[in-house]
């Protein structure tokens, strides 16, 4: 058995999760979603990291804490039976298109990211920092957010501006949540029933504070709907996700915003919490099942764009296999996924009634063409199997 790491360090929050998994079966099967055998030893968070009268003053401070938290499980972070550090970082931008054995170099790659990802790359880069300080001699691997989106070809990654504007800024589109769509797709694709010859076609819709959606055609990202930025693309909890760039500008000249005050706007005045004052979608259907209207737009708004997206990455794969729902919303709200997908049997999409309200597993009907499926995604396992590639990987190279 190996033991991995696996830290998530935010700005202000930083999660970890300690597991065993079993050698030799990497990206293999098990822990109940046919992937390999893992077990979960220890996970927790540290919040409030740097913030006024918090116990926690940094990074630093909150690493020991999950130290001493491992400790107290049996299993701190200085025992010798650790295997490996698995570190998410949310921007790989071009550099980076696998997960990567951290080294002083790569850190300081990570580091030139940052004009790319201004709030969470220098979060990651200070978990990185300080858990090579503490165990300088263990492996660290660096699994990016953007890598699994690699693969999505040109026309659709290019934006179509200026292309000597674009290159020398580095816009086009990255994509972002690919450990979720990665792990979620692999995981939708075992229930495939017949697939082409190239491997099923999934679609994931990952629907949590964030939200993204992705359309895979046997294990390869061909398109994705966050771009330079995680603003791109569906509604969010409080992002717009797509608008007209005009309104930017409209803002800039008409309101006299600045570029901060419209940041702000799009990232976090918003999406559900913009339209109707509540960002957490359970909030939002309670409101909805008391008839409030602007609830009920704000509800009719998300599953509009969702259905959208499923319609245009039909197209984007000629055909599809598996539809699959995940996050917090993803997984655990049946009015969302009835709404986005109820009138598209045209298409071969007919969910089960009784299925969608029960929420696990296949909740499409049993002569649906295409199969709906709650997959619950595992963005920690997926970084540990990760990290346990690469560590086996450098040991057989
Ligand atoms: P994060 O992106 O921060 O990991 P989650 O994946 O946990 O977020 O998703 C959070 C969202 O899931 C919130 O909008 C929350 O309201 C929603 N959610 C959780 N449980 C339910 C539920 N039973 N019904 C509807 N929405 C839910």
């Amino acid at each position: 058995m190996t033991h991995i790491l696996v830290i998530n360090s935010g700005s202000s929050s930083l999660k970890y999760r300690l597991l065993s998994i079993g050698d030799g079966d990497g990206g293999g099967n098990g822990d109940g979603d046919g992937q390999g055998t893992a077990v979960r030893l220890a996970s927790g968070l540290v919040e409030r990291i740097g913030e006024p009268g918090s116990p926690v003053a940094d990074h630093g401070a909150a690493l020991d804490a999950v130290s001493a938290e491992l400790a107290s499980a049996g299993f701190g972070i200085d025992s010798p039976e650790l295997t490996a550090i698995g570190h998410r970082v949310v921007h790989g931008g071009r550099d980076f298109t696998e997960p990567t054995l951290i080294t002083d170099e790569v850190a300081e790659r990570i580091e030139r990211l940052i004009p790319l990802a201004p709030l969470h790359n220098p979060a990651n880069l200070a978990g990185i920092e300080v858990a090579r300080r503490i165990r300088p001699d263990l492996p660290q691997v660096a699994v990016f957010d953007t890598a699994f989106h690699c693969t999505v070809p040109a026309a659709a990654a290019t934006y179509a501006i200026d292309r000597e504007t674009a290159e020398r800024y580095g816009i086009r589109r990255y994509g972002f949540h690919g450990t979720s769509h990665a792990y979620v797709s692999r995981a939708a694709a075992g229930l495939a029933d017949r697939p082409g010859p190239g491997g099923p076609n999934v679609i994931v819709l990952h629907l949590g504070n964030g939200a993204s959606a992705s359309a895979v055609a046997g294990g390869r990202c061909v398109e994705t709907s966050m771009g330079l930025t995680p603003l791109e693309g569906l509604v969010m909890g409080t992002r717009s996700g797509d608008v007209d760039p005009g309104v930017l500008m409209h803002l800039r000249r008409e309101a006299g915003m600045e570029v901060e005050r419209i940041d702000e706007l799009l990232n976090r005045r918003s999406g559900l919490l913009g339209l109707c004052g509540d960002n957490d979608m359970r909030a939002v259907e309670k409101r909805v099942a008391a008839g409030d209207p602007e609830a009920e737009l704000a509800h009719a708004v998300y599953c509009h764009r969702l259905r959208k997206y499923v319609g245009a990455y039909y197209a984007v794969l000629g055909t599809v296999d598996v539809i699959a729902f995940t996050g917090g919303i993803g997984e655990n709200s049946s009015l969302v996924r009835e709404r986005a997908l109820s009138g598209l049997e045209a298409l071969g999409i007919v969910l089960d009634a009784g299925l969608n309200a029960a929420g696990e597993g296949v909740i499409s009907a049993g002569g649906s063409r295409v199969k709906v499926a709650v997959v619950p995604t595992d963005e920690e396992l997926e970084i540990a199997r990760q990290t346990l590639d690469v560590i086996s990987r450098t040991d057989r190279g």
